[in-house]
């Protein structure tokens, strides 16, 4: 039974799997690797996933969710048509989506996965991923971080010469900075620094921000419908940016038109802050890594906004140097995992390939401060420590006759625990005894995923508690679970070849609403086609036709954000087991 890897985005989800010795991505009926990662319930009560939701989510955006990765963890809730769901629930949806194209696919049952996750998830994100996985019925032993996905898929850029590399995985959500020592068959990440928040989806505010200003609309006073108009126009000029000078970035309200002319220049000033942000991240992986910008051999860019000029200049300017697009950055992580999954089913062409991983961020525990006024962080586990690593510190009471030991756990780096983030805490009795007498061993054990688990042992009574740090609400029970999972099973979900059919007439109405003239005319023959293939009731022809219609529509809607149709996007060589490279 095959393993998958999946890179479940906050934008967008692929899966990779290795396959006739080689990584293959894997793409639906119609040729797409990529699935948005978007749900939507539509008129009908049909829960919509990938391409048909986010079609919906333009008509209608109060039925949809997206960047719901970025709430992994938390607890907050999303309504779509009057039903509620959690961001893990939301996730779930998704990756059973990815499952039954894998499956269709690879023409076998997948039960397991594994999945990338930012190097900067928590312990609470990394369980909400793990649970959302089982909630679609996948189980998922193995989480690996993106940049250490992004590690293996450049290796193959350097065999043969020794290469420090420092990716740059800019994605919708996140930025992961990540330096990579590559010898041979050895991929050693030395060191990775991140922000969580930090993504497209920031320069696609700052840019809505900047059209606020420049035409005196009040961002604050936009109703919730006009502000996600707003970004969304913001995301596309910014996208449209890419490929050319500038862009007209329009946007209605109350029946007024306003406009702005988008330029990289103009992108730059507006997101002077979060560019600032990015240099930090550069200079921390830099510093822990204990390097200068001259000895990095290779900068390598991945993740959507990667593709932004102002990104790579940015980093040219940064790393004085020019530097060249390799390989197609939306795809870097998945190839990454599917060469992973490759290495856990110990394929024997991968044998030899060792990496490592390091522990992204600063695990410790509140202590008292020599004043008794302050309390400070005792480091445990310090960042970038190569995992897996156990670590284990005797404690003894600070007060006379103390009778309970409590540890906080905390993350991050700040001496002051307040300022960094709380991730659980354990108790334990300990006998009565003058002040220094009596103590705790406690053990912070941090494994390969990730996940932390604290115990905290007494020698004399000999107690002991051990937890896994996680908040309590991710600790469903058994019936709980059952009960989530079920709910999840008994919604509606359109086949494939609903939904299939569903994006092409929603997305071709759209553009076809969109364009004049000839684009439009053409348009318009697509769909009479698809509809007569439709008709005829014959899979075969509906399947080939439907290829064909998407793969013209979605070539149609690049050219409208003037996007270079980028040769091979949606060649058919994966499924002849060709590879990419
Ligand atoms: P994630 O890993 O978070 O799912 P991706 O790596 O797929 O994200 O990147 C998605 C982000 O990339 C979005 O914010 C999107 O706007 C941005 N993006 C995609 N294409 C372009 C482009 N041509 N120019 C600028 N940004 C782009
Ligand atoms: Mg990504």
């Amino acid at each position: 039974m095959a393993v998958i890897g999946i890179d479940l985005g906050t934008t967008n989800s692929l899966a990779a799997v290795w396959k006739d010795e080689k990584v293959c991505l894997i793409s639906d009926a119609l040729g797409n690797f990529i699935v948005p990662s978007v749900v939507a319930v539509d008129m009908d009560e049909n829960i919509l996933v990938g391409y048909a939701a986010r079609e919906e989510g333009i008509l209608h955006p109060e039925r949809c969710a997206s960047n719901f990765k970025r709430f992994m963890g938390t607890t907050k809730i999303y309504r779509l048509a009057g039903r509620e769901f959690t961001p893990e629930e939301l996730s779930a949806i998704v990756l059973k989506k990815i499952k039954e194209i894998a499956e269709a696919f690879l023409n076998e049952e997948i039960t397991e996965v594994i999945i990338s996750v930012p190097a900067y998830f928590n312990n609470d994100q990394r369980y909400a991923t793990k649970l959302a996985a089982e909630l679609a019925g996948l189980y998922c032993e193995r989480m690996i971080n993106e940049p250490s996905a992004a590690a293996l898929a450049a290796r193959c850029e350097c065999r043969k010469e020794e290469q420090s590399m420092l990716v740059f995985d800019f994605g919708g959500g996140t930025l992961d900075v990540s330096i990579v020592d590559c010898f041979e068959n050895i991929v050693e990440i030395t060191a990775i620094a991140g922000e969580n928040h930090l993504g497209g989806a920031d320069i696609d505010e700052a840019v809505a921000l900047a059209f606020c200003v420049e035409n005196e609309i009040d961002f604050s006073a936009l109703t919730e419908k006009e502000k996600a108009e707003l970004l969304l126009e913001a995301k596309r000029c910014k996208e449209a940016i890419t490929f050319q000078e500038e862009a007209e970035m329009i946007f209605f309200l109350s029946g007024q038109q306003y406009s702005m002319i988008l330029t990289t220049e103009k992108l730059l000033t507006a997101s002077q802050a979060l560019f600032r942000k990015m240099k930090q991240t550069v200079s921390r992986a830099l510093k822990d890594a204990g390097l200068r910008s001259e000895d990095i051999t290779k900068v390598l860019l991945a993740g959507g906004s990667s593709r932004m000029p102002a990104v790579k200049l940015f980093l040219e300017r940064l790393f004085e140097r020019e530097l060249t697009n390799e390989g197609r950055p939306d795809f870097f992580i998945a190839e990454g995992i599917g060469i992973y999954t490759g290495i856990k089913e110990r394929k024997e062409e991968l044998q030899d390939i060792l990496m490592t991983d390091v522990c992204p961020f600063s695990l410790g525990i509140r202590t008292a401060g020599a004043s008794d006024e302050h309390d400070k962080m005792y480091m445990m586990i310090e960042r970038n420590n190569i995992l897996p690593c156990r670590v284990s510190e005797y404690f003894t009471t600070a007060r006379d006759f103390q009778e309970i030991i409590r540890i906080e756990v905390y993350q991050g780096e700040s001496y002051d625990p307040d300022k960094n983030l709380k991730i659980g805490e354990l108790e334990l009795e300990v006998p009565k005894a003058k002040k220094g007498k009596e103590g705790v061993q406690v053990t912070f054990t941090y494994n390969i995923n990730g996940l932390l688990e604290v115990s905290v042992v007494n020698n004399s009574t000999k107690k002991q508690v051990k937890v896994e740090m996680v908040s309590g609400y991710h600790q469903l029970s058994k019936e709980q679970f059952a009960a989530r999972k079920e709910q999840l099973e008994a919604m509606q979900y359109l086949s494939g070849e609903e939904e299939e059919h569903k994006t092409i007439l929603a997305l071709a109405e759209r553009l076809f609403e969109e364009t004049v003239g000839r684009t439009r005319q053409s348009i318009g023959i697509l769909i009479e086609y698809y509809n007569c293939a439709w008709n005829s009731k014959s899979p075969i022809r509906i399947r080939q036709a439907g290829r064909e219609v998407l793969q013209n529509l979605l070539a149609i809607e690049m050219q409208l954000k003037q996007f270079v149709f980028e040769p091979g996007m949606f060649e058919e060589q994966f499924e002849d087991g060709e590879d990419e490279k």
